[in-house]
């Protein structure tokens, strides 16, 4: 009997366990995407970057001579008719970590146990499962840098080939059209911005990673914090989907390392912090919703959204120009630079003193490499509620920070418009993506701060020292 091989995010061929496994049996596999209800609950730019990783999976496997079934539903109702319809005895999977995933997953393991269909999950999303990286006394880490070391010599398997041949059912099922969902209709972002900015699909990434390696990784450690120099990977929108296998990025990473290449390291650790990041919502779901850190339930967080302070740092206005570049770079690329987005949540939660949750929704509605732990460690981390979280009272101060990490000026001036003779076409692009409602214009005055470095540490500072928490 067939096996239904439910894609989610891991959307590639090679290196895919499930897929390989699928193969290896010699039954026929039907590939299948369901578009339901958690995954018609992402963000606007996150699902729209989804549609163009779907159509690229799609095309790979056609030239497989396969082919991509996609349904609309509840995974279960979809998986139970498909089965129905092909007869298929198996359902096999990649394993995801965030709540929402899991719980969904549980539920559908079982209930297709029940109906006396093998439901077969695999590793494919991370490198270490979470269960089997452990501290000394048996407990899961809360701290990176023990987990780091625990993890760094560990072997893994190497990257697996793509199958050589899918094999084919009888008889397809039918399938949705993919522009029948409609998954960009919410981008009033100017999604043509947006999409000139992605690098879709498995050919792409691979030959993004190989790039990398080749002429980046060497001066990784410097430049990955400079946001005006393109000195990082740009591989999060991939991993995200499972455009490349993290497993072949660890790898590269090594090879790299053992030519000599020392900041590849760094980048080793990086794939870390991403396996940190499942670790913990793994472990404690709560991370994805709540405080990590329950004492800070007591903090007086803002998060009325009608706030001005809250759309000012949503619409790049707050007048602190790191902040402003980097809310303005996400907007139209669907990306942020790492050090951009640690910048704009301090700010957001210690100057302007509002929920990290705010912050983590507007990136779950813009990012395109929108990941949900990643993204809910990240701002937990900089809020200061979260594991190994920075301390509250080390306010990054954001215009320090632009002496330090844009120091030309480079990454604002490719932002920032307002007051310049020539802006760059970038930085006027902004202008044209964002809604009409926000009444901005590249020839308005930049605005003033709406707190100022100085003066939102010092509130800051004062909330922290006063909790009664
Ligand atoms: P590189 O520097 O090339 O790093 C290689 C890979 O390591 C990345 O692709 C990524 O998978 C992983 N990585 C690097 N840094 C981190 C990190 N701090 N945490 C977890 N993984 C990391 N990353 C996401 O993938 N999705 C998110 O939604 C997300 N939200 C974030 C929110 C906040 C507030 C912060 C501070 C960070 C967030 N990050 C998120 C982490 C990080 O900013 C991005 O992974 C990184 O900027 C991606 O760029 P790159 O691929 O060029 O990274």
């Amino acid at each position: 009997s067939p096996i239904l091989m439910w894609f989610r995010r891991d959307l590639r061929l090679g290196d895919h366990e499930a897929l390989s496994a699928a193969c290896d049996s010699g039954r026929p596999v039907i590939p299948v995407f369901i578009y339901d209800e958690e995954t018609q609950g992402q963000g606007a730019a996150p699902r729209f970057r989804l549609s163009l990783s779907i159509e690229a999976l799609s095309k790979s496997l056609v030239e497989k001579k396969s082919k991509l079934i996609l349904r609309k539903g509840d995974a279960y109702s979809c998986l139970s008719k498909l089965i129905k319809e092909t007869g298929a005895g198996s359902v096999y999977w990649s394993r995801l970590y965030d709540p929402v995933s899991k719980d969904r997953d549980t539920r559908i393991k079982a209930a297709l146990k029940k109906d006396g269909i093998e439901a077969k999950s695999f590793k494919g999303h991370v490198l270490f499962e979470p269960w089997t990286v452990e501290t000394k006394s048996g407990g899961f880490y809360k701290v990176y840098t023990p987990m780091w070391k625990m993890v760094r010599d560990r072997d893994l398997p190497s990257a697996l080939p793509t199958p050589s041949k899918i094999p084919a059912p009888d008889s397809w099922p039918s399938s949705d059209a993919l522009n029948g969902w409609r998954m960009g209709a919410d981008m009033n972002r100017g999604r043509d911005v947006v999409v000139s900015y992605c690098t879709v699909g498995e050919t792409a990434a691979s030959h993004r990673l190989g790039v990398f390696i080749a002429n980046r990784v060497s001066n990784y450690q410097k430049n990955r914090d400079i946001p005006g120099v393109d000195g990082t990977s740009g591989l999060s929108e991939n991993l995200t989907y499972g455009e490349i296998s993290p497993r072949k990025c660890w790898h590269s990473g090594w090879d790299a390392l053992h030519d000599g290449k020392n900041d590849a390291e760094v980048f080793l650790k990086e794939l870390v912090w991403r396996e940190f990041a499942y670790h913990l919502a793994h472990h404690t779901p709560r991370i994805v919703s709540e405080n990590w850190k329950e004492d800070w339930d007591a903090f007086p967080w803002k998060t009325d959204e009608r706030l001005a302070e809250i759309k000012a740092w949503k619409q790049g206005r707050t007048g602190i120009r790191f902040v402003d570049a980097a809310m303005r770079e996400m907007y139209v690329t669907g990306t942020m630079h790492n050090r951009g987005r640690m910048i704009v949540a301090s700010y957001l939660t210690k100057h302007l003193m509002c929920h990290w949750k705010v912050g983590m929704e507007w990136f779950a509605e813009c990012l395109i490499d929108w990941d949900p732990c990643s993204n809910a460690m990240g701002w937990q981390w900089s809020a200061g509620s979260g594991p190994d979280a920075t301390p509250y009272f080390r306010v990054f101060n954001p215009v320090t920070q632009l002496d330090k990490f844009d120091k030309d000026r480079e990454y604002v001036r490719k932002w920032i418009a307002e007051e310049r003779q020539n802006p760059s076409a970038t930085a006027k692009s902004y202008f044209e993506a964002i809604p009409r409602s926000w009444n901005m214009s590249s020839n308005d005055d930049y605005p003033e701060p709406i707190v100022s470095a100085d003066e939102g540490r010092k509130r800051a500072l004062e909330a922290y020292e006063s909790r009664d928490f």
